[in-house]
C-alpha cells in the first residue's frame, strides 16, 4: 500500500486513515520521504519532520478513539505567508530570513485543529508578489510537468508539490490569481474564495484589501474538504466575513430539482464572457477550454454570451492598487520591529534605508515605489482615485452579468506555464499575463482553476503538453455552487487526476 499512499487525495486518503487501512504515521513518513527524494523541484521552504510525526501520532491516536473528522491524519502543507509558530515564515523575503511567528495564523489553527498534519512550509513569491515564483529570494520552484517550466505563482510551491503528488492538498494565496494561475500551470485544482471567507489574520499582508486564502487540491471535492474547515468568521480579522460557517461538501451534492442523474447541471447557467476568448490568446488553450465548455453543456449547464467590458482595465488598476496598499503594509518592514537589520549604518534613517535596500527584492521595491509614488500628495487623485472608481465599474460589470448567467467561465492563464527565466527580466509581461484572474479579485468574487486539458499554449520551443485549466467564477458567497458544478465537472472527465510522468503510477517513492 505505502508505493501508493501518494497517489490518494484529501477524501480518499481520510477514508483510508478512518477505515485504518493505513496510519498517518505512515502516510506522512511516506510524503517526508517523497519530500525528501524530489528536493530538486524546490518546494519546501521549511519542515520539521520529528514536529510532522508527532502530530501524525496524536491523529492516530484521535482516529483510534472513533473521534475522526475527514481531515484528521492529513498531511498538507502551508504556504510561506502564513505564519507559523512551530516553523520559520519568510514570505519568501530576505528580510524575514530569521523570523519566527509567536502565533499561527487563524487558517493554520483551525487546519491543525481538524487535525491535519504540518509537513512544512511552502515557497512562494516574495511577499506573495509574482505570477512565476521566481520572486522567491531563495530557491526557484519547477514545475512537474517540465522542469524546464515555471509553476506559476505566487502560490508556486503549493502548487507544484501537490502535481508532484508531495501533498494532497496545500494552502495558497490569491490577491491577483495566486491561487489559479499556478493551478491551471500545474494542472490541478485551485479555489479562490470570496473576499473575506478566509480569516486574514496572520496571514502576512500584501495588499490587504484583495488577499484571500484558498486551497490548491487535486478535485473540487479535496477543495470542499478544506475549504470547510478553514474558512469562517474571525473576530480578529476586521474584514472577515459575519456568516455562519458553511459545508462546502454538502454543497457538491446539491443539485437543482429539474437535475437529474446523466445532467447534474441541468438550469445552470455558464456566461462566457466575450473579452475573455480574444484572437489573440493560443489556439491550443482555446480549443481546451471550448471542449471543456462542451463538456459542461453536456451535463445540462446553458452557455450564455456575457461581457465584461472593462476586462484590459483590471491590469492597470490591479497594478495600482495592489502596490498602493503593498507599500503601506511592507513599512513595518523598517529593521526595527520585524526582520532583517542592517549591520552597517550612520543614523536611523541610514539604518532603516540599508535594513530594507538589504532584505527586499527587487520586485518588491518596485512596488513599493509605485505604491508610494500613487499615494502621494500630487499623484493621489490622478491615479489612486481613478483606479478605486474603476474598480468598482469593474464590480458593477460583473453583477451584470450574474443577471444572465450563474457561474462565469474562461482560462485562467492567456498562456500554459513559460520557460524558467523567459520573464524574469521583463515584468510588465508578467503583469499582462494576469489578465484573466484580476477582474474577479478586483470585485472581491470567488474564483476556481480547474484541470481542461493540454496544450502547447503557442509559446516558442514548447514540445510538451502543459496543462490548461478553465476557470470558474461565482458571484459573492456562491462557492458552494462554484464546487458543485467543478466537482459535477470532475465526476465526468478525468483530466484533474492527470500526474506529470512517472508521478502517479506509485512510482518508487
Ligand atoms: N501575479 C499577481 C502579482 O504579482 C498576483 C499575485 C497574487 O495573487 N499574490 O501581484
Amino acid at each position: 500500500m505505502t508505493a501508493h499512499l501518494h497517489t490518494l487525495g484529501v477524501a480518499a486518503l481520510g477514508r483510508a486513515l478512518r477505515d485504518k487501512a493505513v496510519s498517518s504515521v505512515e502516510v506522512t513518513s511516506h510524503l517526508l520521504d517523497r519530500l525528501a527524494a524530489h528536493e530538486r523541484l524546490g518546494v519546501m521552504l521549511a519542515s520539521d519532520p520529528e514536529h510532522a510525526l508527532m502530530q501524525a501520532r496524536a491523529a492516530d491516536a484521535r482516529i483510534a478513539t472513533g473521534d475522526a473528522g475527514p481531515l484528521v491524519g492529513v498531511p498538507i502543507a502551508h504556504k510561506d505567508i502564513f505564519v507559523t509558530r512551530e516553523l520559520p515564515t519568510t514570505a519568501g523575503s530576505r528580510m524575514l530570513a530569521d523570523y519566527r511567528s509567536p502565533f499561527d495564523a487563524t487558517v493554520v489553527a483551525r487546519l491543525a485543529e481538524a487535525g491535519t498534519v504540518t509537513l512544512g512550509k511552502l515557497n512562494c513569491d516574495e511577499f506573495a508578489m509574482g505570477s512565476s515564483n521566481e520572486n522567491s529570494a531563495w530557491k526557484v520552484v519547477k514545475n512537474p510537468w517540465d522542469e524546464g517550466r515555471v509553476p506559476g505563482g505566487s502560490s508556486g510551491g503549493s502548487a507544484a508539490a501537490v502535481a508532484a503528488r508531495l501533498m494532497p492538498a496545500a494552502t495558497g494565496t490569491d490577491t491577483g490569481g495566486s491561487i489559479r494561475q499556478p493551478a491551471s500551470f500545474c494542472g490541478i485544482t485551485g479555489i479562490k474564495p470570496t473576499y473575506g471567507v478566509c480569516s486574514r489574520y496572520g496571514m502576512i499582508a500584501f495588499a490587504s484589501s484583495l488577499d484571500q486564502a484558498g486551497v490548491l487540491a487535486r478535485s473540487a471535492e479535496d477543495c470542499a474538504l478544506l475549504l470547510s474547515a478553514m474558512s469562517g468568521f474571525d473576530a480578529r480579522d476586521s474584514t472577515s466575513a459575519e456568516r455562519p460557517a458553511q459545508d462546502y461538501v454538502a454543497a457538491l451534492g446539491r443539485t437543482r430539482p429539474e437535475a437529474t442523474a446523466g445532467q447534474p447541471l441541468q438550469g445552470l447557467r455558464i456566461g462566457v464572457p466575450k473579452e475573455f476568448f480574444p484572437d489573440a490568446l493560443a489556439g491550443d488553450v482555446e480549443s481546451a477550454l471550448r471542449a471543456s465548455l462542451a463538456e459542461f453543456e453536456r451535463l445540462g449547464a446553458r452557455l450564455v454570451d456575457v461581457s465584461l467590458p472593462r476586462t484590459e482595465l483590471a491590469i492597470p488598476v490591479y497594478y495600482l492598487i495592489a502596490p498602493a496598499e503593498a507599500s503601506s503594509n511592507l513599512s513595518r518592514f523598517d529593521g526595527v520591529r520585524y526582520g532583517h537589520r542592517a549591520e552597517h549604518y550612520a543614523d536611523l534613517q541610514g539604518m532603516y534605508k540599508a535594513s530594507r535596500s538589504e532584505g527586499f527584492g527587487a520586485e518588491v521595491k518596485r512596488r513599493i515605489m509605485i505604491g508610494t509614488y500613487v499615494l502621494s500628495h500630487g499623484y493621489y487623485d490622478a491615479y489612486y482615485l481613478q483606479a478605486q472608481k474603476l474598480r468598482r465599474m469593474i464590480a458593477d460589470d460583473f453583477q451584470a452579468c450574474f443577471g444572465q448567467c450563474d457561474l462565469i467561465a474562461g482560462p485562467a492563464a492567456p498562456t500554459v506555464a513559460w520557460k524558467l527565466g523567459a520573464t524574469s527580466e521583463d515584468p510588465v509581461a508578467n503583469y499582462l499575463a494576469d489578465i484573466f484572474t484580476l477582474p474577479a479579485s478586483l470585485a472581491g468574487l470567488p474564483g476556481m482553476s480547474i484541470p481542461a486539458g493540454f496544450g502547447s499554449g503557442g509559446l516558442p520551443g514548447a514540445t510538451t503538453a502543459m496543462p490548461v485549466g478553465l476557470q470558474l467564477m461565482a458571484n459573492y458567497f456562491d462557492e458552494g455552487r462554484l464546487l458543485h458544478a467543478a466537482h459535477a465537472f470532475q465526476q465526468a472527465t478525468d483530466w484533474h487526476t492527470r500526474a506529470p510522468a512517472g508521478v502517479a503510477k506509485g512510482e518508487a517513492r
